[in-house]
C-alpha cells in the first residue's frame, strides 16, 4: 500500500523526470510530454523498486525483461509521431508503461507480448487504469497482427537483427515504425517511414534492449 505522502513524493519525482530527463534533452512534443505527466509510471514497476520508478535508467520486470528508461520511451514515442486518430501496434508489452503512454495519444493500441504471465499482468493493470482503447494479445509479435492491419504506427520494444517482414507489410502508406536493430551487444534505434512501397530508414542513435524472440527475429 502506498501512503498519501509517498504518492505526493512520487508526483514530484514524475515532474522532475519530465523536466530533467525529457524536456532538457530535447523532447519537444507537448502531447508526448502531457502523456508522461499523466501516466503513473510507479504502478508499472516491481514492488521493491517503486521509489526508483522515475530514475534515469531501465529497471528489471519479470523473467529477466526490463522496463525501458523514461527518455527512451519518450524518444520512441515522439519519433513514432502518433496522431489522435491513429491505430498503433506495439510488440513487447512488458510492463505496459509504453502501452499506456501510447493509449493517451491515439485511438487504438494493439500490443503483443510473447510471455503469458507478463501479458496478463500488464492487461490487468491497463484495464484497472481505464485504458479501454488497448488490446493486449499473447503471441509472437514478429508476425504482427494482419487481422487489424494496416497500422499508422508500429513500435517494437525489443531488439532484432532486422525489421520483421510482416511488420513492414502491415504499415499503412505514410506509416512509421520505430525499432532497435542489432545484436545483443550493440543496437541502433531506427525509424522506418513507408511512402507507397518505398521504405526510408533513419537512425535515432544507440540503445540497448532485450532480445526480440520469434519467427522473424532471434530464435532464442
Ligand atoms: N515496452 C516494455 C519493454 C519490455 S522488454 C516496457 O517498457 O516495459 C521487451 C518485451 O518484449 C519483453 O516483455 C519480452 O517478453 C517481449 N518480447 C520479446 N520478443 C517478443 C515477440 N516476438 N513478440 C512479443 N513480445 C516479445
Amino acid at each position: 500500500m502506498i501512503e498519501k505522502k509517498d504518492i505526493d513524493a512520487l508526483a514530484v519525482h514524475r515532474e522532475r523526470m519530465v523536466r530533467e530527463q525529457l524536456i532538457a534533452r530535447g523532447i519537444g512534443s507537448a502531447r508526448v510530454i502531457d502523456a508522461f505527466r499523466k501516466v503513473p509510471r510507479h504502478l508499472f514497476i516491481e514492488d521493491g523498486l517503486i521509489y526508483q520508478a522515475y530514475s534515469d535508467y531501465p529497471l528489471p520486470i519479470a523473467d529477466g525483461q526490463t522496463i525501458s528508461q523514461p527518455y527512451i520511451v519518450a524518444l520512441m514515442t515522439q519519433s513514432l509521431d502518433v496522431r489522435q486518430d491513429d491505430t498503433v501496434l506495439e510488440i513487447g508489452t512488458g510492463s505496459g508503461y509504453q502501452t499506456a503512454i501510447l493509449a493517451e495519444l491515439c485511438s487504438k493500441v494493439y500490443s503483443i507480448e510473447r510471455r503469458g504471465a507478463i501479458a496478463a499482468k500488464a492487461r490487468k493493470l491497463l484495464d484497472g487504469l481505464g485504458y479501454h482503447n488497448v488490446m493486449v494479445m499473447i503471441g509472437d509479435g514478429t508476425q504482427g497482427c494482419a487481422e487489424k492491419a494496416p497500422y499508422d504506427g508500429i513500435i517494437v520494444t525489443a531488439a532484432g537483427p532486422r525489421v520483421p517482414e510482416p511488420l513492414s507489410a502491415q504499415m499503412r502508406d505514410g506509416g512509421r515504425l520505430v525499432m532497435p536493430i542489432g545484436d545483443e551487444h550493440s543496437q541502433t534505434l531506427v525509424r522506418i517511414t513507408k511512402q507507397g512501397t518505398a521504405l526510408t530508414e533513419e537512425s535515432l542513435g544507440a540503445c540497448r534492449f532485450v532480445k526480440l524472440i520469434g519467427e522473424y527475429a532471434w530464435s532464442n
